[in-house]
């Protein structure tokens, strides 16, 4: 292989070419100015690319990445990309996303101690420490890195809703939501875990983030939201006389 890697010049040009054939417009659309509606914060693992798991086109998504998709309200790096993103280029959504499997997420689990990155994990080491008891009632070691993974990144979702850049913007009526999904890089699927942030008072009446690490809540991905709005028709009209949500045949139904 070349060590100035002139084969990724190659697939350089051979995606422009693809690109153009498929739409001549294309870079006269891009030169022009970006207008992005969702700022994407989300982990450095290779294998999660915001456009690509979007399935959306350069141009309709801003990106922030680190490891372990932290928000850290004393970094200069993650504060300007919010600045810019809420401020100049107005995004509406800001979206959360981590990734099960996370290897940023499982060095905050472990003992050793000393890196650099163990700086950058330490809120979230922090966390995992005072509910390991309640982590270590789980089995298995991957079930614990996954919860972890989930409460990460509803952890990091209310850090981004306390920074003074996120409460400017509600407090003057700028529409802007927050989001927190999680990504299974073993299916491909986003999942929506939430918490959904449109306002102060939404951020002052979540339960703390303690409360959160006890509570499980199931991730919803789009093919799941999918299929219920599919029979959704079908639960509507095989619904009981009486209005309960059970269906007739149902041994749980009252009447
Ligand atoms: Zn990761």
């Amino acid at each position: 292989m070349s060590s100035t890697l002139e084969h990724l010049f190659d697939r350089n040009v051979a995606w422009v070419d693809g690109k153009t054939r498929a739409d001549p417009d294309f870079f006269r659309r891009m030169a022009e100015q970006q207008s992005p509606e969702y700022l994407w914060i989300g982990c450095s693992d290779s294998r999660v690319t915001a456009n690509d798991v979007l399935g959306l086109d350069p141009g309709a998504v801003f990106v922030h990445r680190n490891i372990a998709n932290i928000v850290h309200t004393s970094d200069l790096n993650i504060l300007s990309v919010l600045e810019f993103a809420i401020e100049h280029l107005k995004v509406r959504h800001v979206i959360v996303c981590g990734h099960y499997g996370c290897g940023g997420v499982h060095r905050a689990m472990i003992e050793e101690r000393g890196a650099m990155l163990d700086h950058w994990l330490q809120p979230l080491t922090m966390l995992y420490r005072k509910h390991h008891q309640h982590f270590h009632r789980m089995a298995r070691q991957d079930e614990r890195l996954d919860r972890l993974c989930e409460i990460n990144i509803e952890m990091q979702v209310r850090r981004l809703a306390a920074t003074p850049l996120v409460e400017n913007a509600w407090r003057r009526g700028q529409e802007l939501h927050l989001h927190g999904w999680i990504y299974g890089i073993h299916d491909g699927l986003l999942r929506d875990l939430g918490p959904h942030l449109s306002s102060v008072e939404e951020r002052d009446a979540l339960p703390s983030i303690d409360v959160r690490v006890l509570t499980e809540i199931e991730p919803v991905s789009g093919v799941r939201r999918h299929a219920f709005s599919a029979f959704e028709a079908l639960l509507a009209e095989a619904s009981c006389a009486c209005n309960c949500p059970s269906l007739p045949t149902r041994p749980e139904c009252p009447s």
